[in-house]
């Protein structure tokens, strides 16, 4: 049997942090296939955010040709924005045996669970609201306005956590990180994945 990829879905309200968690987890990982999958989006790119690094950055009308030919795996409105994941990349990357990470909101998640029910979905909360609104200042890339909208929806983004199959509390970040590393371990070691992997191991000592 092919290895193919394991679909992650990562959501968390705007600021707990699940961006950081995912590039942490991928730069000490580096021997693992693995990648975030890029998301296009409509909202305005941030100071430093390179387009096609970061997100696909595209207009309204572009974002609607791009829902017309059916090249969203899933998309959503968020904050007044869309955001989609693209189907061909994901599907060729886990088809390549590359696990795929999506950082994704819960409509999204929601959607992908529906087509993908194997996908392993994690969600993150902050600590308590003041640290999220703090991290979202000390992020500093968002102005009070926007920062202000993402509180707002926060508490409607958390009330979902229960619609996932982990949850981490992000209060110190390396054990936050341990967390998430353990799921994606456990995962790894599934007999499943791992007679995949091994096959010619098993082949080996099974073959009298
Ligand atoms: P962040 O909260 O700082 O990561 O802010 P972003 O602007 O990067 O993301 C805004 C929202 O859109 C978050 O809830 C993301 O999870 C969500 N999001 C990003 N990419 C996608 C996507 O491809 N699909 C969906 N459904 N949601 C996305
Ligand atoms: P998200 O992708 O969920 O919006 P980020 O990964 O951008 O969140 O994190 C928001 C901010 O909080 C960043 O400045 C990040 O460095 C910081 N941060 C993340 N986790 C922690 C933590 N456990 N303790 C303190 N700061 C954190
Ligand atoms: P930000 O604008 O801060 O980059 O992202 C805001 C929110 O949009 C985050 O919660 C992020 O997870 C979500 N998001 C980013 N890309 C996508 C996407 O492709 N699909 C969905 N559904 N949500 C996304």
């Amino acid at each position: 049997m092919a290895i193919t990829g394991t679909l992650y879905i990562v959501s968390a309200p705007s600021g707990a942090g699940k961006s950081s968690m995912i590039n942490a987890y991928l730069s000490r990982h580096r021997a693992y296939p693995a990648q975030v999958s890029v998301s296009h989006t409509t909202r305005a790119s941030r100071p430093g955010e390179i387009d096609g690094n970061h997100y696909h950055f595209v207009n309204h009308d572009e974002f609607k040709k791009l829902i017309s030919e059916q090249a969203f795996f899933e998309y959503a409105e968020v904050f007044g924005n869309f955001y989609g994941t693209s189907r061909h990349t994901i599907e060729k990357t886990l088809a390549e045996g590359i696990d795929v990470f999506l950082d994704i909101d819960w409509q999204g998640a929601r959607q992908v669970k529906q087509m993908m029910p194997e996908a392993v979905s994690v969600f993150i909360l902050p600590p308590s609201r003041e640290e999220l609104e703090n991290r979202l200042h000390m992020r500093g890339q968002d102005s009070p306005d926007v920062i202000k909208k993402r509180m707002d929806e926060a508490e409607s983004e958390m009330s979902h956590y229960n619609e996932y199959d982990y949850l981490i509390i992000n209060s110190n970040f390396d054990e936050a990180l341990s967390e998430l590393t353990a799921i994606i371990t456990g995962q790894r070691l599934q007999t499943r994945q791992q007679a995949a992997k091994h096959r010619g191991l098993l082949d080996e000592l099974l073959s009298k």
